[in-house]
């Protein structure tokens, strides 16, 4: 017999998902809460059958495979933690950090882009989460603001670091394809949004946390990278190019803060 009470999550994940799908869908295309057009035809999609998932009226088109998957994985993921919520953050802070996540990573993943109004947001709730998660181990709000604002400015300054000297590596290599008559692919080796993702991820877990997700999220990045270039060697595919192939850390971050928040 399923618990009654789970319908609670399964419903508000299924609303989450529905959320997370709309933001997705038009943020990154018009910057703004817009109507959501079919993909393929560009008609409007009447609120009704948007929300109900139905294929376009126009041309036919059915949603798209992240739209089921995303409203799949997020009821999952709410029913999951509020059955073993996270110790840290409790039941509704998990859910809030959940959606944002899952916004974040699919407008990340589709479009390696991480928006200014959605990192604007996640540090409003990042500070919150931080604040939440350090003033209860600290005994104090002052000491939990601190934490938070410290991990914030870590993770921040060492993204930034990092993307200075990629940005360095990636001039040095443009200087050198141009002396070799290539023209410039302007690559870049490490996204300008992941410093202000990783100062959102450091304002939500503080100090020192936000080191701990940092390192697994290179850790992580570098290790599929790895397997990557080691996949095309045994193919024959390699170039030296493809060690300057760009890595989107984003996920990785957000796979390293997640299972910070939710792991233990
Ligand atoms: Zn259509």
């Amino acid at each position: 017999m399923m618990n009654v009470t789970l319908l609670i999550p399964i419903l508000l994940g299924w609303l989450a998902g529905l959320f997370i799908n709309y933001v997705s869908d038009v943020l990154p295309l018009t910057r703004r809460f817009s109507q959501h057009t079919c993909p393929e035809c560009q008609t409007p999609f009447p609120s009704a059958d948007y929300v109900t998932l139905r294929a376009c009226r126009n041309c036919g088109k059915s949603r798209s495979l992240r739209t089921w998957l995303v409203q799949i994985l997020t009821t999952f993921a709410f029913v999951y933690f509020w059955l073993f919520p996270s110790k840290a953050l409790g039941i509704p802070l998990g859910m809030l950090v959940i959606i944002y996540f899952g916004v974040i990573t699919v407008i990340d993943l589709e479009h390696r882009l991480i928006l200014h109004p959605t990192s604007l947001v996640g540090a409003v709730l990042g500070l919150i989460v931080g604040t939440y998660i350090h003033s209860r181990i600290n005994n104090s709000v002052v000491l939990g603001v601190e934490k938070s604002l410290l991990g914030g400015l870590f993770g921040f300054g060492v993204m930034f670091l990092l993307y200075q000297f990629g940005t360095l590596v990636a001039r040095f290599r443009a200087r050198k394809m141009q002396a070799a008559g290539q023209a410039d692919d302007e690559e870049e080796a490490l996204g300008g949004g992941d410093v202000y993702l990783a100062g959102v991820l450091g304002l939500m877990l503080g100090w020192p946390f936000i080191w701990d997700a940092i390192l697994l999220g290179v850790l992580l990045g570098g290790l599929i990278s790895f397997l990557f270039i080691a996949a095309l060697l045994v193919r024959r595919r390699y170039s030296s190019d493809a060690l300057m192939t760009f890595i989107p850390y984003g996920p990785y971050f957000i796979i390293g803060a997640f299972y910070k928040l939710f792991g233990s």
